[in-house]
C-alpha cells in the first residue's frame, strides 16, 4: 500500500555536488517546521562527479529520501519524466538542485494547490541575476509561449513549480528528450487550465556553473513550434496543407498568365516568336502549380483521414474521459 504523503519535493540534477548537502538540510528544516509529511527525490541525471554518493548518504541519514540515478545525461526533461511516474506526493514540488531556488518557497506553493485549487503554479523570477544575453532571449520566448497557447505567465521555465498529483501523472508520458519542455503549456493541453503563478526569488549560482547554453531556447523555441503546429493544425489539415497548396497554385497560375500575356504582346509587335519553354519562369509556374494540387489533396486526404477517425472514436473517447474523471475523484 502506497503511503499517502502530502509533499513531493522533485529535484532533478547534474553534478552538484556541491548544493546537495545545503539544499537537503534546508529542505528538511522547511518540513519539519510545517510538519508535512514528505519525500525528496533526487533525479541523478548521469552526474560524473560525487553527486551520487552523497545522495545515497544522505538517504541513509533520512528516511524521507529517494533517488534515482540515470547511466548517462539524458537532460532534465527526462529527470522529471521520470521523477512525475515516481512521486508520491499529493503537490509535486519541483526544483533546481543548485540553490537558486529557494526551499522557503514551498510552503506558499503547496498552499496554493491545497487551498486555492491551482492545477499548477509557476514560479515567477521577476528579478533575475543573469545577463541581458539571456534575461532577452528568456523574454521573447516567454512572449511567444504566451501569445501561442494562451496561459498567460510571466515566467514558463522557471525550475521551481508545484503541481496538483494528477496533473504530473498526466503530462509524464507526453514528455521525451528535450521537447515539450514547456510544461505549464503541456498541462492546460491536458485540460487543467487552473495555471496560477508566484514571484519567487531567483538567487545567483552558489557553487559551479549553469549546464545550459544556446540550445536550450532552440530546443524551447522548437517546443513552442511543435505544440502550436500539433494543437492548431491536427484536427485541421487542410488549413495548413489546403493554405500552402491554394497559395502556390495561385503563383503558378498567375506566372502562366504572364507568360501567355508576354507571348500576345510579342506576337502584337511581332516579336520573332519564342517558345514559353525558352523562359525559365515558365518552370516555376509549372512546377508551383503542381506543388499546389499535390499539398491540396495531402490536405483533403489527412482531413478526411481526421473525420473518420473521430468520428469513431468520439464516443469511445467521450467513455474514456468519464472514466478518467471517475478515478480521480476516488
Ligand atoms: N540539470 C539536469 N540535467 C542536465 C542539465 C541540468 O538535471 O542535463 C539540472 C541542474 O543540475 C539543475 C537544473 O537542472 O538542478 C537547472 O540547471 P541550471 O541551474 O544549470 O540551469 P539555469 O539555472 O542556468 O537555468
Ligand atoms: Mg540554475
Amino acid at each position: 500500500m502506497t503511503e499517502l504523503l502530502q509533499l513531493t519535493i522533485l529535484i532533478p540534477l547534474y553534478n552538484e555536488e556541491e548544493s546537495l548537502p545545503e539544499l537537503h538540510d534546508w529542505i528538511v528544516r522547511v518540513m519539519t517546521e510545517h510538519h508535512y509529511t514528505y519525500e525528496i527525490l533526487f533525479i541523478d541525471d548521469g552526474s560524473t562527479d560525487e553527486s551520487w554518493s552523497i545522495i545515497e548518504r544522505l538517504s541513509s541519514v533520512n528516511a524521507h529520501v529517494r533517488g534515482v540515478r540515470f547511466n548517462r545525461n539524458y537532460g532534465k526533461t527526462a529527470a522529471l519524466q521520470v521523477g512525475f511516474q515516481a512521486a508520491r506526493g499529493q503537490v509535486v514540488i519541483t526544483m533546481d538542485a543548485d540553490l537558486q531556488d529557494s526551499p522557503d518557497e514551498i510552503p506558499e506553493l503547496y498552499r496554493m494547490i491545497v487551498e486555492d485549487k491551482y492545477d499548477l503554479v509557476s514560479g515567477w523570477k521577476q528579478k533575475r541575476y543573469d545577463p541581458i544575453t539571456k534575461t532577452l532571449p528568456t523574454k521573447l520566448f516567454n512572449a511567444v509561449s504566451r501569445w501561442i497557447s494562451g496561459v498567460q505567465l510571466h515566467d514558463f521555465n522557471c525550475g521551481l513549480k508545484s503541481y496538483r498529483q494528477k496533473v504530473v501523472k498526466s503530462i509524464a508520458p507526453t514528455l521525451y528528450g528535450d521537447m515539450h519542455r514547456n510544461l505549464p503549456i503541456v498541462a492546460n493541453w491536458n485540460g487543467f487550465s487552473r495555471i496560477g503563478e508566484k514571484v519567487v526569488q531567483h538567487r545567483a549560482r552558489k557553487y559551479g556553473s549553469t549546464k545550459f547554453g544556446l540550445e536550450r531556447f532552440v530546443n524551447g523555441f522548437l517546443d513552442v513550434l511543435v505544440i502550436a503546429f500539433v494543437h492548431r493544425f491536427s484536427k485541421r489539415p487542410m488549413h495548413f496543407f489546403g493554405t500552402f497548396g491554394t497559395l502556390s497554385f495561385l503563383v503558378g497560375s498567375l506566372l502562366a498568365i504572364w507568360l501567355i500575356v508576354e507571348k500576345l504582346i510579342n506576337i502584337s509587335q511581332g516579336v520573332k516568336f519564342r517558345n514559353a519553354t525558352d523562359n525559365p519562369l515558365f518552370y516555376f509556374g509549372l512546377v508551383a502549380i503542381i506543388l499546389g494540387v499535390q499539398l491540396f489533396l495531402a490536405g483533403f486526404l489527412g482531413e478526411m483521414l481526421v473525420r473518420q477517425s473521430l468520428g469513431k472514436s468520439a464516443d469511445s473517447q467521450i467513455a474514456e474521459r468519464v472514466g478518467f474523471i471517475d478515478r480521480i475523484a476516488v
